[in-house]
């Protein structure tokens, strides 16, 4: 890079954030110059002081309001602005940055990134629940702004990589490693516990995205943000089980021709391309040696034990509110079993049974032409899914209702 690019980090103490500072820290280390603007984390102030004591932002901002004195606290007489609450994290997100790197978990992160657009500011994506359920909203605010998107999502990095200027392209596929349970029977799904669903093969992250990793919820919002970011249907977005993870993406095109990213594992090499681009960052990720590495595998998804790729091509073809519920009730689902308060099994079946609900609703032809429709149907899929748990499955028959 020949010039200063400067930075914002929204989720900076989250698995993503950590990798990105990671990555600028070396990239500082080795002649690129990354400056950062904002740091700003959920409700962890001792980590987000430490992170801004070593980056020197402009400002730290925490979500959670009764954790400022502890934030201005650590940060006192270092210069670094502290901040707090929802109307400093909006302030912060619209401070001028070369890149936005947008990686809050889940819904929670969508009025910062919007706020981050609006103000001109070029997006990394790392909240693919952004697209998911806002895509249509952010993608035209995007356009109306020259704000370029750069997604951070392994997959989509690849495929963004691969797809030039998508003229003659057939179809995409995305590569999923299988999670923990690729060979696991659905009896032992059933019984499945928190620390089991988190333990990814191949991939280090957070503990939502790694229990999405286990149903392959995440590829299946993955799908569904590939169809939005890249203009195509959800039925010309593949999924390929390759448990090595190598592959992260493939484009195919007209001519027969497939094109795909290969590199090891590790979320630092997005995270660079997405800050850099269309420049390459040095990182100290490992290098790939496929004469190491032997053998690729691939398969296809086990439907059976996995429904999240039907569910989000039928929450797709629902359209823009289909998505909507479909990643509201998983986020409920989720936490409900991340509390043993349902099973593993329970989670896929609760989203089906919201689409279904939802699909018979007159909520179904919302547009979700504004935010606040998005927030409203948002709440509506989590009290849903809340409500149908009551009678789920594990609850009535244990294991044993998985067997039929
Ligand atoms: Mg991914």
């Amino acid at each position: 890079m020949t010039e200063t690019r400067r930075i914002s980090i929204f989720g900076s103490t989250g698995s993503v954030g950590q990798s990105a500072i990671d990555v600028i820290r070396h990239a500082n280390r080795s002649g690129q110059r990354f400056e950062l603007v904002a740091l700003a984390s959920g409700r962890k102030a001792s980590a987000l002081a430490a992170q801004a004591l070593e980056m020197k932002p402009q400002v730290a901002v925490i979500a959670d309001e009764t954790q400022l004195p502890e934030l201005r606290d650590r940060l006192r007489g270092s210069g670094i602005e502290a901040a707090a609450g929802e109307a400093a994290m909006i302030e912060a997100a619209r401070r001028p940055c070369d890149r936005f790197l947008a990686a809050i978990v889940g819904a929670a992160g969508l009025k910062s990134t919007m706020a981050a657009v609006d103000a001109g500011n070029h997006l990394a994506l790392a909240n693919k629940e952004s697209i998911v359920c806002a895509g249509t909203i952010l993608i035209d605010a995007a356009a109306k702004k020259n704000v370029s998107i750069f997604p951070v999502d392994s997959e989509h990095s690849a495929i963004f990589q691969c797809i030039g200027d998508g003229r003659s392209l057939e179809k995409l596929t995305l590569t999923a490693s299988g999670g923990p349970f690729r060979l696991a029977t659905l009896e032992q799904m059933a019984g499945a516990t928190p620390a089991q669903a988190a333990a990814h093969p191949k991939w280090s992250m957070g503990l939502k995205i790694s229990i999405d990793s286990a149903t392959l919820m995440n590829k299946a919002l993955e799908l569904i943000e590939a169809a939005i970011l890249f203009k195509v249907g959800a039925e010309r977005v593949d999924v390929l089980v390759h448990p090595q993870s190598i592959i992260h993406g493939m484009a195919h095109f007209t001519d027969g021709s497939v094109i795909a990213q290969l590199g090891s594992p590790d979320m630092r090499t997005p995270i660079s391309l997405a800050l850099g681009w269309p420049d390459r960052v040095e990182t100290t990720v490992e290098r790939l040696d496929l004469a190491k590495v032997g053998q690729l595998e691939f398969g296809p998804v086990d439907e059976t034990r996995f429904r999240s790729i039907t569910l989000a091509r039928r929450a797709f073809s629902l359209g823009p509110a289909g998505p909507v519920i479909l990643n509201s009730a998983n986020e409920s689902a989720v936490s409900a079993f991340i509390d043993g308060k349902c099973g593993f099994l329970d989670i896929g079946w609760a989203v089906e049974a919201a689409l279904d609900h939802f699909a018979s609703s007159n909520l179904a032809s919302t547009k979700c032409t504004t935010l606040e429709e998005v927030a409203s149907l948002d709440n509506h899929g989590r009290w849903l899914t809340g409500d149908l748990l009551k009678n789920a499955p594990s609850r009535a028959g244990g294991v044993s209702a998985w067997k039929a």
